[in-house]
């Protein structure tokens, strides 16, 4: 299956094209013929997926061909998202699947002056992402009316869930226009999500994407068991031998992710860190230095990391185990996407064996034990 084949207009395809992609994503095969032909969507799907070009490439075209959307003023597609990072990526996506069409846009997310957002409404976006909380203050300001929207997205629906986002959902969706296309997205159909999508969605078409084998098995996984007071050593150890490429690191705490930065510039070696306490500047520019490969590693807690999308991650180091196996299957996801190999690297200390045991239960696979290297070993026995 081609991108031609799904009937995606030649704009379109010029700017996918020059992304890169190949061929669609099941989830994009899926979504898109369904969403162009007007109907709703119920996508099971995670980031990681391609979910936010299976929702974002049929908006577009639906806006570009009609003459009558070039006419009205007003947003007419409004995408919603848990958090700015998402918020950005989302809106970084349609900038580049949209930059040959008239198609415009705009992001709006909290924790930055509101001015620039107000400008961008004034001069006038056909799709508006944003978070809920932003959302709604710019609507009470008046500065937002959605009576114009015709296609709504709810990305992410669990984690709106998680983060305590219903209510603002329930006050915004009574401002929408009764007729319009919903696409909704969720990881994970918890009854709370279930209910939400009954009051949503009309007849959709439901789409379960089930990233977790697939993204697992282009993973080559290895264990390292180690002693905690080693970690620092093997990593310091394994980022040397990676040489130039880029490597995200997990931390189970933000105190953690700083300790293990301050080990690494020691080292000689150059990191940053990326979590909650950061504010949202230092995360932003934190983000833009790793893609864009001027840092070479990035330390990141689970929080901050999760939804994060950048391309072609080789390898991924889990300095400490998460005590959830999913997060494991989340953290590791962040490599081997989209049809590429990558490795996922585990420290284990002694207290975390059964972590280990409990994520091979969940994923059906053995991670391989690696040996430690003679100069890993050598430095351990002397520190
Ligand atoms: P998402 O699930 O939307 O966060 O997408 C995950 C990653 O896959 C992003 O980096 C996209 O740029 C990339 N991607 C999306 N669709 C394709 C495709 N058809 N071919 C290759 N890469 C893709």
């Amino acid at each position: 299956m081609t991108f031609k084949e799904l009937n995606i207009i030649e704009p379109i395809l010029k700017a996918i094209e020059e992304k890169g992609y190949n061929m669609p994503t099941p989830i994009q095969e899926k979504a898109i013929p369904v969403a162009l032909a007007g109907k709703d969507v119920l996508g099971c799907a995670q980031t990681g997926t391609g979910k936010t070009a299976s929702f974002a490439i049929p908006i577009i075209q639906l806006l570009q061909n009609s003459k009558e959307d070039a006419k009205r003023k007003g947003i007419k597609a409004l995408i919603l998202t848990p958090t700015r990072e998402l918020a950005l990526q989302i809106s970084e996506c349609i900038d580049d699947y949209a930059k040959y069409t008239r198609v415009r846009h705009g992001v709006m997310f909290g924790g930055v002056k509101q001015g620039s957002q107000v400008n961008m409404l004034q001069r006038g976006i056909d799709i508006l992402v944003a978070t809920p909380g932003r959302l709604l203050d710019l609507m009470s300001q008046g500065y937002v009316h959605l009576d114009q929207v015709k296609y709504f997205v709810l990305d992410e629906a669990d984690r709106m869930l998680d983060m305590g986002f219903i209510h603002d959902i329930k006050r915004i969706v009574p401002k929408l226009p009764k007729e319009k296309q919903t696409l909704f997205f969720s990881a994970t159909m918890p009854a709370a999500i279930v209910s939400l999508t009954k009051t949503l969605l009309r007849t959709p078409v439901r789409i379960d994407i089930t990233p977790e084998s697939p993204t697992v098995e282009a993973i080559e996984q290895f264990v390292y068991y180690v002693e905690k007071a080693e970690k620092g050593h093997l990593l310091i150890s394994l980022l040397q031998q990676a040489k130039n490429q880029s490597v995200l690191v997990f931390s189970r705490t933000k105190h953690s992710a700083d300790r293990i930065v301050r080990v690494l510039t020691k080292a000689g070696i150059g990191s940053q860190a990326i979590h909650g306490n950061k504010s949202q500047a230092a995360r932003q520019l934190a983000l833009g230095n790793f893609k864009s490969g001027k840092t070479r590693v990035m330390v990141a807690t689970d929080i901050a990391a999760r939804g994060i999308d950048i391309n072609e991650l080789p390898l991924v180091i889990n300095y400490d185990l998460p005590d959830v196996p999913e997060t494991y299957v989340h953290r590791i996801g962040r490599t081997g996407r989209a049809g590429n190999t990558g490795k996922a690297l585990t420290f284990c200390s002694r207290e975390e064996v059964q972590l280990v045991n409990n994520i091979q239960r969940l994923t059906g696979k053995k991670l391989r034990e690696a040996e430690l290297s003679a100069k890993t070993v050598v430095r351990t026995l002397v520190s």
